[in-house]
């Protein structure tokens, strides 16, 4: 704010004694944002009112997302006392991951398989959580740039600038944060569609479509648009929208063949809806980039850190809840231990981030995507799918899934 001060140095100056200063500014009130923040008050509550979230939306908001909970998600929450099931939710008692409809599928001893939620609701549900343990969030504040300098961070938003200490990136997949300090790093994003539909489909004959019979309490993944250079997926998962049971649908590509011929992004789409009696035609689409990881995706400088999709989600399913719940745990980690040493580098974040289970889950991902969709023939994929089953179900068992219980945490 300018007060009628002419010389220059003065009024930068006053602006500087003007702006809010906090010691931890995260920039971002989803999963990761929430997580870190939660975290970071289990491990050091002396900081937690020293905390500050800016959230652009005002919850509950909009977030496009199928809200596919898989267990590590849970088992991160039930470590911080957090129980899902206060979510409205739908449980798939098993996952089927197929090619043209035959595959194989995954189920979880005594549990389902995967636990779906709405992300207005569980956005929500874990703000209030976190301010239910002392953790300010200033909803309807956004972000407009982000300025590191050697004692702090300046943050510009439309409701006046901030300073702080440190910052955090988890402004998600379009995120200001690292568009302002990575200016030129290479992105890697995959597309996405989503489309909700009823859970069965209503046939002029008067009958319902197959979905009647006994798919509704599976969630699918259907490989086929592989071949056809889609280097992703179709997926329907049971779901509910206030209450009524419904279905989401959608396509994933992580655009790792995206220098190939390739249909419209809906036509798998339109085409595995097809097969289970719903027109493409009949629904609202939506569409929201996913970045994903890779190897190479900075995730830090001096006095700020990124988390969630601004370092990168899941590649090989756009899987993203579970995954910034776990940069979290590490950010949060590295926050407490840089105020603890007084010193805000942030260098030692990626390595802790690539040695925990969250980075070797990532890298394996990583790895996995680069084969399974630029073996792109069909034959590859029915092998995979289809003939490979157990040795595909063991690496994702040691891969994909139990990575949570491999970060430690520290109270
Ligand atoms: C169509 C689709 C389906 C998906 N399905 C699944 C699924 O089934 N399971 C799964 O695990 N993952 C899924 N994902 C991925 C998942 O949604 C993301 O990985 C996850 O939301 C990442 O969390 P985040 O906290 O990093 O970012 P986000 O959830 O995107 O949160 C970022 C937050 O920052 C706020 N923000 C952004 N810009 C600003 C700004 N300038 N100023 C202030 N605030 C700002 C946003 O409003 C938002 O609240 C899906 C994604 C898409 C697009």
């Amino acid at each position: 704010m300018q007060v009628g001060l002419s010389n220059p140095t003065c009024t930068f100056l006053w602006e500087n004694w003007e702006m809010e200063k906090h010691d931890v500014l995260i920039l971002g009130g989803g999963p990761s944002g929430l997580s870190t923040a939660l975290h970071l008050a289990k491990a050091a509550p002396h900081l937690t009112p020293r905390i500050l979230i800016l959230e652009k939306e005002h919850y509950p908001r909009l977030k496009l997302c199928a809200g596919g909970l898989v267990i590590d998600a849970e088992v991160i929450l039930e470590r911080l006392g957090l129980d899902t099931s206060e979510v409205p939710h739908v449980d798939a008692e098993d996952i089927r991951f197929d090619f043209a409809g035959r595959g194989l599928t995954v189920r979880v001893p005594k549990r389902h398989a995967i636990r779906v939620i709405r992300r207005d609701e569980f956005d929500a549900w874990l703000a209030e959580k976190a301010r239910s343990r002392g953790i300010e969030i200033r909803e309807g504040v956004s972000i407009k740039k982000v300025i590191p300098n050697e004692n702090g961070v300046t943050v510009e938003t439309d409701q006046g600038n901030f300073h702080a200490t440190i910052i955090v990136g988890a402004d998600g997949s379009n995120g200001i944060t690292r568009r302002c300090i990575f200016p030129n790093e290479p992105v890697y994003t995959a597309r996405v569609l989503e489309v909700l539909t009823p859970s069965h489909q209503h046939r002029p004959s008067g009958t319902f479509s197959e979905f009647g019979g006994g798919r509704e309490g599976s969630a699918f993944f259907d490989f086929f648009p592989v071949p056809n250079n889609i280097a992703g997926y179709t997926w329907d998962f049971p779901t509910q929208v206030n209450g009524t049971l419904m279905r989401c649908w959608g396509v994933y590509d992580t655009n790792l063949l995206a220098d190939q011929k390739r249909p419209a992004l809906k036509e798998p789409l339109a085409e595995e809806m097809k097969r289970h009696g719903f027109e493409l035609g009949d629904y609202e689409i939506k569409g929201h980039p996913i970045r994903w990881y890779s190897p190479w995706n900075k995730a830090s400088m001096p006095r700020v850190l990124l988390v969630g999709d601004a370092v990168g989600a899941d590649p090989v399913f756009g899987e993203g809840i579970s995954i910034a719940l776990g940069y979290g745990v590490i950010a949060a980690q590295e926050i407490a231990e840089s105020f603890q040493r007084g010193e805000f580098s942030f260098g030692r974040y990626k390595r802790r981030l690539v040695r925990s289970g969250l980075g070797q889950t990532l890298f394996a991902r990583w790895l996995i995507s680069q084969v399974i969709y630029t073996l792109k023939w069909k034959w590859f994929q029915i092998l995979l799918w289809r003939i490979l089953k157990p040795f595909v179900l063991l690496a994702a068992w040691i891969f994909v899934l139990n990575w949570s219980k491999r970060i430690p945490l520290r109270n």
